[in-house]
């Protein structure tokens, strides 16, 4: 540290380039402080550093280390620690989460070690060094902040035990759906709504939910012991309801459900299949070479949809495409809102089959198509559709929400559909069967500007520039934070790199989101990067336009 201090008093006053020569490695009262970039002028990004706690300062509680779970649990929660101890003026900040606990290179434990990586704007005027400004951030402020964020001595102990169970017990119960023939669970007690589409924390004062008794299941947990609520079982389950009574809500919930979540954040016992897949239609997007045949055929002009590719995607053409890359990836469950579908991929009555006749229709829609899913394919469907009566038909269960609460309408919706019947002829003539369209040619990925400059950067959570082209990320609803935007363009960044041709592009890419290979990149010194799931890099790649797929 009195190394630090001299250099930087050293350094005082000179132009900025100066700083560079503090980047190095330095020991302090139990820990050792890596500068590991130091940034070029003022206005570039942060400096990036970080800091090992020596495994006896850090006195981490024997909890936190016990399963992977709570170690992720810990390591979101020290970064959450720092963060709030940094205070408020940037000097100092870390990539600490929101509502989600995710998998994060913001801080590392190693045995009993911990590894905080953050950043610091080293201080100027102009472009002239305020060298004491910067000692006092970097050896008063820090060592203290790294105390309070990263210690037991100073830790809420309690509060990191909630943190810790509560994901664990998330875990657990997201791990008891498969065994239980469930593919998303709801606790009784959860609220669900949102402050508002840019504040994710709970609504205040919402109606906490509260599954009905036919729906009800108890799942156990290691730490909270039984846990009552809705279990949404495999097969074809309907939600249906008067606009405004919060149908939409419980879907979102149940698709953010993938991830777990802080406690206190009233989606944190809400659990969803961990490949379930959110599909909605998204005009205007790029396909590239996929088989949309089950759903859309016959198209005018002769146009091919058994190698489908477009720039500019309809709306019906880009659910089929959504539906047929979630199926590619390997999804078993997948959420569909009406809000967010386009009606003539969902319904096409009798009266519009009697008026415009099959051969004229290139659209099978997808109510004709459900079942099979379900029977041939093993996929289940959670399906939002307050404004059409004819998914009676297919359905296993019927939940009706009303006045934010979940009913079990499923037998009045089954009498209905025997009284009232539609009239319509079933469509799907034809077997399904998705031919998985799995290559690409990785050195046709150019993430390059000009030769040798590449760039790959996340601006915000919507959109990834990858080289000249920024990919619109704003319907890939189950991108939760920007640090998953960044690690999506580094594991496109790797396929680039890897010129020769991949097989089995989910199958790779899984292999390199693996926790061992995970961890091993978060080796790296790279403090900002959260792991996102398999679909969310292809959902990815699948926008990016003239993306070298082949068929
Ligand atoms: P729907 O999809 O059925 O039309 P939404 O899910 O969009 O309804 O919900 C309508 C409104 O009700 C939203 O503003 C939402 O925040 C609010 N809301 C949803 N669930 C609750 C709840 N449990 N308590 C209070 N408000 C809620
Ligand atoms: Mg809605």
């Amino acid at each position: 540290m009195e190394a630090l201090t001299r250099q930087l008093e050293r350094i005082d006053g000179r132009g900025y380039k100066a700083y560079k020569s503090i980047a190095g490695e330095y020991r302090f009262d139990g820990f050792s402080l890596m500068i590991d970039h130091v940034q070029a002028d003022p206005f570039a990004a942060p400096s990036r550093c970080r800091a090992v706690i020596d495994a006896p300062v850090a006195d981490l509680p024997a909890s936190a280390l016990r399963s992977e779970p709570r170690r992720r649990a810990a390591r979101d929660f020290i970064a959450r620690a720092f963060r709030s101890a940094s205070g408020s003026d940037k000097a100092l900040a870390i990539d600490a989460g929101h509502q989600t606990v995710l998998d994060r290179t913001a801080t590392v434990l190693d045995d009993g070690a911990v590894e905080v990586r953050f950043t610091v704007q080293l201080p100027a005027r102009g472009r002239t060094i305020l060298g004491r400004q910067a000692r006092t951030i970097l050896c008063d402020r820090l060592p203290d902040v790294v105390r309070a964020g990263a210690t037991s001595r100073r830790l809420d102990l309690d509060a990191l035990e909630t943190h810790m169970a509560r994901v664990e017990d998330q875990v657990a119960l997201r791990e008891e759906l498969a065994r239980r023939g469930l593919v998303a669970f709801v606790a009784n007690q959860s609220v669900l709504p949102r402050r508002s589409g840019v504040d994710d924390r709970p609504l205040e004062q919402a109606i906490p939910f509260q599954a009905p008794e036919s729906l009800s299941v108890r799942l156990d947990t290691p730490n909270a012991g039984p846990v009552d609520g809705l279990g949404i079982t495999t097969g074809i389950t309907l939600i249906v309801g008067g606009g405004f009574h919060g149908k939409s809500t419980l879907l979102s919930a149940i698709a953010e459900g993938v991830y777990d979540h802080i406690p206190g954040d009233g989606r944190d016992r809400v659990v969803t299949d961990p490949d379930a897949t959110k599909i909605r239609a998204e005009d205007g997007r790029a396909v590239h070479q996929l088989d949309l045949s089950p759903y859309i055929n016959h198209l005018p002009y002769g146009k091919d949809t058994q190698r489908f590719s477009t720039d500019l995607a309809s709306g019906s053409t880009s659910q089929a495409a959504a539906l047929q890359e979630a199926i590619e990836c390997g999804a078993r469950t997948l959420l569909v809102d009406e809000d967010t579908s386009a009606t003539n991929f969902m319904i096409r009555d009798r009266r519009m089959q009697a008026l415009v006749a099959k051969e004229r229709e290139p659209i099978t829609p997808f109510v004709d198509r459900i079942r099979q899913l379900r029977d041939d394919l093993a996929v289940s469907t959670l399906l939002v559709m307050g404004g059409s009566g004819d998914y009676f038909d297919c359905a296993d269960t019927v939940i009706q929400m009303q006045g934010y609460q979940p009913l079990d309408v499923t037998r009045e919706a089954r009498d209905i559909a025997q009284a009232h019947v539609t009239g319509r002829t079933e469509e799907a003539i034809d077997a399904l069967d998705v031919t998985p369209r799995r290559a690409l040619q990785g050195g046709r990925l150019n993430p390059e500007t000009k030769p040798g400059k590449t760039k790959i950067q996340a601006r915000g959570r919507d959109t990834l520039i990858f080289g000249r082209t920024d990919v619109d990320l704003r319907a890939v609803e189950q991108i939760v934070d920007a640090s998953q935007v960044r690690a999506i363009g580094m594991v496109l960044g790797r396929l680039a790199r890897r010129g020769e041709r991949v097989t089995d592009l989910p199958a790779l890419i899984g292999e390199w989101l693996n926790d061992e290979q995970w961890h091993r990149m978060s080796q790296h010194p790279e403090g900002n990067l959260a792991r996102p799931r398999v679909s969310e890099v292809m959902a990815a790649l699948n926008r990016l336009r003239g993306a070298p797929f082949e068929s």
